[in-house]
């Protein structure tokens, strides 16, 4: 019998009455028995009191109630659950997404229901959601036999087969997988089911919550249900025991970012078995470490102190994640764990010219920048941008990049992040051949003086770089954090032109004049990722060229939604004319920040009653590679406040001087 096998068995023995001072019991509150197939129902039970909860701490403990029974009753259905919760189909990275338009689903609805298709339609652009539709629909099909319930395993095998469908010709056959799903929903299974397949689940459960409520469940299966009947959830020793496992788990998930992976970690030596067990692995995208802004070079000094550093060009292309596996196959991914083989097929054609051969496999952190083969320089990010997301032919390719490599995390099969840098740097030129125009490490120099960092910063710009990265060089590989390690240094800083800020856009005013008929301002908010809530930063309304508004118009009309979601912070003199899913980031440009009585960008922290807003903001681009829980936070939003402030108080004193 396996390692797994006994352990679950453990696991089963146990699956008795408990008796704890929890109020959950996961065998006797579960709607399902050991062994059995979870039924669909509890699954979409759970969703709908997590999106009736706007509390992150009730969210976290209403999922992890349900995952408690998953991993007594029907542990191997874990992974499943954790996806079906997550509307994914599998580890992120893979691709594999539902979005099925709602031509598809509408004429499924039709067609389980009997009802008419301009009926459904009138009632969409009111309730602007087809899965309360869908629920509220009675499905009124003859049937010879009564379907049998759902299961979680069912609705995402069935899932995953309509998204596979590829092709306009198998449009007739999705609409008949989607209404044989529909007849076979209860109470509200048809709201997620349908929600799910257009790819908007969107319930307000942020990746962070999961792998808090998955830590949760797992130390009270693990520790009190089974060992001490006396547990109380008020306890201290539970809190912190809490508190180190949601860290373990979540830095687990960032180094291997795979939730079977994850899961079978977990079920099989628990949370104490999750650093050996999921250390990165080829193949596997890890989150990559990430800066944080500085102001100037007196900062720079004055927060690296004692510590030895580097700066390095901060090159201004994509961030390209390359892997290796020992058999020569080659990955690449982007800073959000996408994989764009699609777009980089001659970087993974070319990589091996430049190993060296004791180098078999690994996982290299670079940059890919456009390249003027002719001139032999750098071009800005817009050329790289033109890029095709897919291309076939190499003949296609028109632009042509040059990758800087800037960190080694893996080699020939063990994982360096946990070297300092300096090490990792020297590991990485030794393991790899430059070659100019195609392959070539950051250009760096080590200083420890103002004047030096100034002088590396213009040999950065003169050669089209953004800036610098500057570096402790005996930091560790930092996965997933904006470390104090790696402060960014940017040209426009210094300009004293103003600072970006990376804001998700969750409304908008209707345009007058000469922009009628499209979107003519909007409201954008930060990221709070304390308490999980989309917070107002600023209204905007310029920077626009004609055809960026037609296009954001278009694309956002497509994401309306009919009220704002729970976890979104305003003032109500700022209320929108149309709301918004929270799906898109925004670069945006802003003289300074200042504290407004009616944003609410971290309100509370510097001023009981006030939040800090952007002035004079502009807007500069989408940032397609983040994700609206990656827009800047409301933390930083503090942060960049209060160093313009200690700015500003300096040039006061040096004025006075
Ligand atoms: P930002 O997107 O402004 O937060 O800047 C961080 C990004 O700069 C990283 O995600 C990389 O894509 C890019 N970058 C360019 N050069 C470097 C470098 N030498 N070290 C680290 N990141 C770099």
């Amino acid at each position: 019998m396996s390692e797994t096998q006994q352990r679950l068995l453990k696991l089963n023995r146990m699956a008795s009455p408990i008796k704890t001072k929890l109020a959950y019991d996961p065998v006797a509150h579960a709607t399902w028995k050991e062994g059995e197939s979870i039924p669909y129902l509890a699954l979409a039970h759970t969703l709908r009191d997590i999106e009736q909860n706007s509390s992150r701490l009730k969210m976290i403990e209403i999922l992890s109630n349900f995952l408690q029974s998953v991993i007594y009753l029907s542990p191997k259905e874990l992974p499943t659950c954790i996806y079906l919760m997550l509307n994914q189909l599998g580890p992120a990275y893979q691709g594999l997404e539902l979005g099925l338009g709602d031509s598809i689903i509408m004429k499924a609805i039709c067609l389980a229901t009997g009802r008419q298709e301009s009926h459904i339609k009138s009632e969409l652009k009111e309730k602007g959601d087809l899965g309360l539709i869908a629920e509220t629909s009675r499905v009124n099909q003859t049937l010879l036999f009564k379907p049998k319930p759902l299961t979680v395993q069912v609705v995402f095998e069935r899932l995953k087969g309509i998204a596979e469908m590829k092709g306009q010709s198998t449009q007739s056959k999705k609409v008949e997988r989607v209404q044989s799903l529909i007849v076979a929903c209860r109470e509200c299974e048809a709201r997620y089911i349908v929600r799910s397949l257009s790819g908007k689940l969107r319930i307000g459960l942020a990746e962070q919550s999961l792998l808090a409520s998955v830590a949760r469940a797992f130390v009270i299966v693990e520790n009190y249900i089974r060992k001490d009947k006396n547990f109380s959830p008020e306890s201290e020793k539970f809190k912190s025991e809490l508190e180190a496992a949601a860290e373990a788990v979540k830095s687990a998930y960032n180094r291997l970012p795979n939730y079977d992976i994850l899961c079978s970690v977990l079920l099989e030596k628990g949370i104490d078995g999750l650093e050996e067990g999921c250390q990165s692995m080829i193949s596997v995208p890890l989150k990559p470490m990430l800066a944080q802004p500085s102001k100037g070079v007196e900062e720079v000094i004055k927060k690296f102190g004692e510590h030895k550093f580097t700066c390095e060009f901060k090159y201004d292309g994509e961030r390209a994640q390359i892997h290796r596996s020992e058999s020569g196959k080659s990955y690449i991914f982007s800073r959000n764990q996408e994989d764009t083989a699609g777009k980089y097929p001659d970087v993974l054609r070319e990589i091996a010219d430049y190993i060296k051969p004791e180098t078999k496999s690994f996982i290299l952190d670079c940059e890919c920048v456009a390249w003027d083969v002719q001139e032999k320089r750098i071009l800005p990010f817009q050329v790289l941008s033109t890029r095709k997301r897919k291309t076939v032919d190499d003949d296609e390719i028109k632009v042509k990049v040059c990758l800087f490599a800037f960190d080694l995390l893996h080699l020939n099969d063990k994982s360096l992040i946990k070297l300092p840098l300096q090490d990792r740097r020297e590991i990485l030129k030794r393991s790899f051949n430059e070659t100019p125009g195609k392959f070539m490490f950051a250009q760096s120099r080590d200083v420890d003086q103002l004047e030096d960092i100034q002088e590396v910063l213009d040999e950065a710009v003169k050669n089209q770089c953004e800036g610098l990265m500057v570096k402790a060089l005996d930091s560790t590989y930092e996965i997933a954090k904006r470390s104090q390690y790696w402060l960014k240094l940017k040209k426009d800083y210094l300009e004293g032109v103003g600072d970006t800020v990376d804001a998700v856009v969750i409304g908008a005013y209707y345009g007058k004049g000469k922009r009628t008929g499209n979107y003519g301002g909007f409201l954008l908010a930060c990221y709070d990722d304390e308490n999980e809530q989309f917070q107002t930063v600023c209204k905007l309304g310029t920077g626009f060229k004609d055809e960026d508004l037609e296009a954001h118009t278009n694309f956002l009309k497509e994401h309306m939604i009919e009220k704002p979601k729970s976890y979104y912070v305003y003032d109500d003199s700022l209320r929108p004319d149309v709301w918004f899913e929270a799906v898109q980031v925004w670069e945006i440009k802003c003289a300074d920040l200042s504290l407004s009585p009616v944003h609410r960008a971290a309100v509370g922290v510097l001023e009981s009653k006030k939040g800090i807003s952007l002035r004079f903001p502009r807007y500069l681009r989408v940032r397609d590679d983040k994700k609206p829980e990656e827009a800047t936070s409301s933390a930083q939003i503090v942060e960049m406040y209060n160093s313009q402030e200690m700015l500003q108080n300096n040039n006061t004193e040096n004025r006075s001087d």
